[in-house]
C-alpha cells in the first residue's frame, strides 16, 4: 500500500480528520519514532509529506549503528589493527566514525575486517582457521542480542576458542527515558522545541520484549504509546491510535501503551530469545552517541561468559591504547549535527553540511552512513520536496 492508493488516501484523510480535532486545543502534535525501519517507511511511503502539517513526525535514536558511540568504534579499530586478528562485522558498521578512523579505513590500510550477514557466520569463520582470533562487533538493539547469544552459547558448546564479541548493544526503553527527560529540559529553554504527545514504538524490538518495558512511559510521562508495524497502513493506523488515545485522553482517559502491530507482537514478547540474552548477558551502563551515558542501557557478557569478551581478551581500553591521542585522529566534523537529529531537536535538512557535503556517498556522521539513518532517509526520499521547517 502507498499513501496515495484508495486505502492508503482513506486512511491519511482519517488521520487528518483526527489532527484538526486534537488541533482545536493546540497548535500542533509531535510524535517520535525510535526505529531505523520506521525512519525509512516515514520517509518512503510520504507520510511525513501526506500528514496536516500541524503533525510533526520526529526520528528518535532508533538506529543502531548511529547511536553507537565514538569509543565504541575506537575500540573496533584498535583490535582491527592487531596481528592476528579478523573483525567481523554488519555492513553498515563499516563507514561509521570513531575519533581514530573507521573499519573501513582499517581495512584499505591492510587490516582483516569482513562483512557478515549474521552472527552465526562468525562459527563456520572461526572453525575454519583456529590459527586466527576472530572477533564479531555485537551491535544492534534487543532484536540482534538474543541472536548474538546464540552464538556464543553454541561457540562454547562446539569448544570454539578463537571467537569472541565487543559487546555495543544498547536497550531501546532506557534511552525513551532518557529523550523524554532530555527533551523536558529543553523545554523550558527553547521556545523551538515542542512537547512530545506519544511514540511510535518498535516492532522488532518489540518481538523480543513485548509492551511492559514501555509502561512507564505512559504512566509516569502521560505519553500515550502505540508499538508499529513497517507498512505505510501500520503506521497510519499507528498514528490513528495515537492520536485517538490524545482525544480520549482531552475527556479523562490516562495514556497507555497499545499495539498495532498485532500480527507480530505478542504482549509478553518472546521469552525464550530473552532467556537467552539474560543467560549470557547482563545489564550495563552505556553511551549513546548524542544522548551520553545512560545508566542500563547495554549489555555486558555476565562472568559465566567473559572469557568471550573481546574487550578483556585482547586488553581493549580507551587510557591504555592511548586512542585518543595519536596524531593520525580523524575526528567526527564538530559540524555533524547528528546528536541533535536523533533527539529530534532538528531535522536534518537544518545541519549546513546536509546535502552539500554530506551524502550516503560522502558521509559526514553516522546518521548519513546507516541506510536506516534519519540523514539517509530524507536525503533518499525527502530533499526534493522542500522540507524546510527547521523546527521540532
Ligand atoms: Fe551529521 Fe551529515 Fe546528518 Fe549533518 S547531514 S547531521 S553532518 S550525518
Amino acid at each position: 500500500m502507498r499513501v496515495d492508493d484508495e486505502f492508503g488516501r482513506r486512511l491519511l484523510g482519517g488521520v487528518n480528520d483526527l489532527v484538526e480535532r486534537v488541533c482545536s486545543s493546540r497548535e500542533v502534535v509531535t510524535f517520535m519514532e525510535v526505529c531505523g525501519t520506521h525512519t525509512m517507511a516515514v520517509s518512503y511511503f510520504g507520510i511525513r509529506r501526506g500528514v496536516d502539517s500541524r503533525l510533526r513526525l520526529l526520528s528518535g535514536p532508533g538506529c543502531p549503528v548511529c547511536v553507537t558511540g565514538s569509543a565504541e568504534i575506537d575500540a573496533a579499530v584498535a583490535i582491527a589493527r592487531l596481528k592476528g586478528v579478523t573483525v567481523l562485522t554488519f555492513g553498515d558498521m563499516m563507514r561509521v566514525p570513531g575519533s581514530i578512523g573507521t573499519l573501513e579505513k582499517s581495512r584499505a590500510d591492510g587490516a582483516d575486517v569482513r562483512v557478515v550477514y549474521s552472527a552465526l557466520d562468525c562459527l563456520r569463520l572461526a572453525e575454519s582457521d583456529p590459527r586466527r582470533e576472530f572477533v564479531f562487533i555485537g551491535v544492534g538493539f534487543e532484536t540482534t542480542a538474543p541472536t548474538v547469544a546464540a552464538t556464543v552459547v553454541q561457540a562454547r558448546k562446539l569448544r570454539i576458542t578463537n571467537l569472541s564479541v565487543l559487546p555495543m548493544f544498547k536497550l531501546i526503553p532506557p534511552a525513551l527515558r532518557a529523550v523524554v527527560k532530555y527533551r523536558e529540559q529543553l523545554e523550558k529553554s527553547r521556545a523551538d522545541v515542542a512537547r512530545l504527545d506519544g511514540f511510535l514504538l518498535p516492532g522488532h524490538v518489540s518481538t523480543i520484549i513485548g509492551h511492559e518495558p514501555y509502561r512507564f512511559l505512559a504512566e509516569d510521562f502521560g505519553l500515550p504509546c502505540v508499538i508499529a508495524g513497517f507498512e505505510a497502513s501500520d503506521v497510519l493506523q499507528a498514528l490513528l491510535m495515537l492520536l485517538a488515545q490524545l482525544l480520549a485522553m482531552e475527556h479523562g482517559e490516562s495514556a497507555k501503551v497499545e499495539v498495532q502491530y498485532r500480527r507480530i507482537v505478542m504482549p509478553r514478547g518472546n521469552r525464550r530469545a530473552r532467556n537467552l540474552m539474560r543467560q549470557v548477558f547482563e545489564k550495563t551502563d552505556s553511551n549513546w552517541r548524542g544522548l551520553g551515558l545512560i545508566p542500563n542501557s547495554g549489555l555486558g557478557f555476565r562472568s559465566e561468559f567473559r572469557s568471550f569478551d573481546a574487550r578483556r581478551r585482547f586488553d581493549i581500553a580507551r587510557e591504555k591504547t592511548g586512542l585518543v591521542t595519536r596524531t593520525s585522529a580523524v575526528r567526527l566534523s564538530e559540524a555533524c549535527r547528528c546528536g541533535e537529529v536523533m533527539l529530534g531537536i532538528i531535522t536534518p535538512t537544518a545541519c549546513e553540511l546536509f546535502g552539500r557535503i554530506c551524502a550516503p556517498e560522502s558521509p559526514v556522521g553516522p546518521c548519513m552512513v546507516s541506510s536506516e539513518g534519519a540523514c539517509a532517509a530524507y536525503f533518499r526520499y525527502e530533499r526534493w520536496f522542500g522540507m524546510t521547517d527547521r523546527r521540532n
